[in-house]
C-alpha cells in the first residue's frame, strides 16, 4: 500500500509536468472511483481549467485547478498514477479507472487493480480544509511536526505506539512500513502504550519518523506488491528495510534475529533486543 514516500515520489514527478498545463478532460471509466458523485459531474467540474499546483497532503494528491477547484486523489491499496507521453501507448488498460488528458497531449492514468482508489472534486479552499481537517493530523515532514507536537499528541494515550503512528487523524501519511522502520530506529517496542514513553524516547521517535520517511523518498518509495512511480519504475526502499519484512534475518545493529508479531492488526517486525517488550504493569 503506498504511504507518504510513495505518494511524494509520484507527486515530485507529476508536478513539473502538470503545473501550468490545462486539464483538457477527465474521463472516469469506473464510476466507483468518484462515487457518490456522478462521473459526468466530476468531469465537468475540472474540464478546461489550468492546473495551478500539484501537492501532497498525507497520502493524498491534490491537483489545484484555477478558480479554487481541487481534484483530490487517493491511491488506497493498489492505485497508481502513470504519466504517458502523447506518442506512447497506454499500459495496463484493463485496470484503467480514470484518464486525465493535458493540453500538451500527455495523459495521466489512474490505474488500480483492486479499485479502492478514489477521486473527488472539492470546490473552494474551505471545503478542502474541512475535508482534510476531518481526516488528517499533522504533516510529518512539515514545520508543525516537532518533538513538542508529538509529545502533546501522545500525552495520556494508552494506545500502543504502532497503532498511534498508523492513525492518520494524528500523524498523516505514516503506514505499516514506515511505522516499523521508525520504531526500530527509535528502539521502541510497537506495543508500548504511547502515553508511557519518556521525553527522550518521544524525541527519538520524532526524529526516526522523519528520517524513515525521508529515506523512503530518497529511494523513490518501496515496491513490495505493485507500487510503480509515475514513469512505471519500481522504488528501491524495500532493499533498504532495517526490520520490515526481515523476519528470521539478523538485526543490522546487534545481530539478534528479527521477529514478526501482530500490532494494530498488522504484521509487525521488531528486534527483540533493541526494542524490548513493555513490562506488564502490576495492579
Ligand atoms: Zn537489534
Amino acid at each position: 500500500m503506498p504511504e507518504l514516500p510513495e505518494v511524494e515520489t509520484i507527486k515530485r514527478q507529476l508536478a513539473p509536468r502538470m503545473e501550468g498545463r490545462v486539464l483538457e478532460s477527465l474521463e472516469v471509466l469506473d464510476p466507483r472511483w468518484c462515487e457518490p458523485a456522478h462521473p459526468g459531474e466530476v468531469a465537468d467540474a475540472v474540464r478546461g481549467r489550468r492546473i495551478e499546483a500539484v501537492r501532497r497532503r498525507g497520502k493524498y494528491f491534490v491537483v489545484e485547478l484555477e478558480d479554487d477547484v481541487h481534484l483530490v486523489v487517493h491511491l488506497r491499496m493498489t492505485g497508481n498514477l502513470l504519466l504517458v507521453a502523447e506518442a506512447d501507448d497506454e499500459p495496463g488498460r484493463r485496470h484503467l479507472r480514470a484518464r486525465l488528458v493535458l493540453d500538451d497531449g500527455n495523459r495521466v492514468l489512474f490505474v488500480d487493480q483492486r479499485r479502492f482508489g478514489t477521486g473527488i472534486v472539492l470546490l473552494g479552499t474551505p471545503a478542502l480544509e474541512d475535508y482534510f481537517g476531518a481526516r488528517l493530523g499533522v504533516e510529518p515532514l512539515g514545520p508543525d511536526f516537532t518533538p513538542e507536537a508529538l509529545r502533546e499528541l501522545a500525552s495520556g494515550r494508552r494506545a500502543p505506539v504502532k497503532a498511534f503512528l498508523l492513525t492518520q487523524e494524528r500523524i498523516a501519511g505514516v503506514g505499516n512500513i514506515y511505522a516499523d522502520e521508525a520504531l526500530f530506529r527509535a528502539r521502541i517496542h510497537p506495543l508500548r502504550p504511547v502515553g508511557t514513553l519518556k521525553r527522550p524516547q518521544l524525541a527519538a521517535l520524532h526524529d526516526a519518523v522523519v528520517v524513515s520517511l525521508e529515506a523512503g523518498i530518497d529511494a523513490r518509495g518501496a515496491t513490495i506488491d505493485d507500487f510503480r512511480d509515475a514513469d512505471g519504475a519500481r522504488g528501491s526502499f524495500q532493499d533498504r528495510f532495517l526490520v520490515h519484512l526481515r523476519e528470521g534475518e539478523p538485526c543490522v545493529r546487534c545481530g539478534t534475529t528479527i521477529r514478526k508479531l501482530r500490532a494494530a492488526g498488522r504484521g509487525t517486525y521488531v528486534c527483540p533486543k533493541c526494542q524490548p517488550r513493555p513490562r506488564k504493569r502490576r495492579v
